[in-house]
């Protein structure tokens, strides 16, 4: 069944009738069944949404210029994170990554940001209420995912790596500061060429905290007067917040 694929539209018809394997332990598979423009305040992008075999959940993928086949695309895999993504929460710097990358890859010939729909690390938006509830009472995110009784990361790449293959993806350049994430996509046959630090610059109030979050969570970081290192579901501090509302750490 090889329909000839010359743009993103002649996916929708490819995967009409796609099956496989799937990927991961899941072996979830996924189909590409829309696509449109999608003209943003950071730039031209068009967007391609995703039905999967496993669950409801509609994933998606923004895309600028002419991904299919290419080698080296920057690409961005990003976690839902309603409160920040949506409301602009101070919980976590979600927002503020979701927008840097999309305006990084606008600047580029092509890229991709693959919006995945696991909120809260994968434990879902009510869960994550619950967790940021115990943190409220003092314990560390860590600890409120595993009183939940989850892992401390439940998020699964399987289903970006079947997005990515689906979207004839060559190999990419991943932007992230979380190394785990390029072993997970590799794990799952994507060819990774290299990763592209996703860096948000400290400021005086943030600093300490980011310091300490980087002494112990094992991402790449250098504080020599060079941009720090988070991943999603770090702290963002602005002027004016009120040491109330800092995660403890
Ligand atoms: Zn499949
Ligand atoms: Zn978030």
């Amino acid at each position: 069944m090889t329909v000839p694929v010359t743009s993103l539209q002649d996916l929708v018809e490819r995967d009409r009738d796609h099956e496989c394997e799937g990927f991961g332990s899941a072996k979830v598979c996924v189909r590409v069944v829309g696509v449109a423009e999608l003209p943003t305040r950071f730039g031209a992008f068009r967007i391609v949404g995703f039905w999967n075999n496993r669950d409801a959940k509609e994933h998606i993928a923004i895309i600028k210029g002419d991904v299919l086949g290419a080698d080296a695309v920057p690409a961005r895999l990003h976690s839902e994170c309603l409160t920040g993504d949506v409301l602009g929460s101070l919980r976590c710097d979600c927002r503020d990554q979701l927008i840097m990358a999309l305006k990084k890859i606008s600047a580029e010939p092509y890229g991709v940001v693959l919006y995945l729909r696991q909120e809260g690390r994968g434990i879902g938006l009510l869960n994550k209420i619950r967790a940021y509830s115990l943190q409220d009472q003092g314990l560390d995110t860590v600890e409120a995912n595993l009183a939940l009784g989850f892992r401390d990361d439940e998020r699964d790449y399987a289903i970006a790596a079947h997005m990515l293959q689906s979207l004839t993806i060559r190999s990419v350049q991943l932007m992230t500061n979380n190394p785990k994430k390029v072993g997970a996509l590799e794990s799952y046959g994507i060819d990774v060429r290299g990763r592209l630090p996703h860096l948000i610059p400290p400021n005086p109030h943030n600093r300490f905290y980011l310091e300490t979050k980087a002494n112990r969570s094992g991402h790449f970081i250098d504080f020599g007067g060079k941009p720090r290192l988070t991943e999603q579901h770090d702290l963002v501090m602005v002027d004016g917040m009120p040491d109330a509302l800092v995660e403890k750490e």
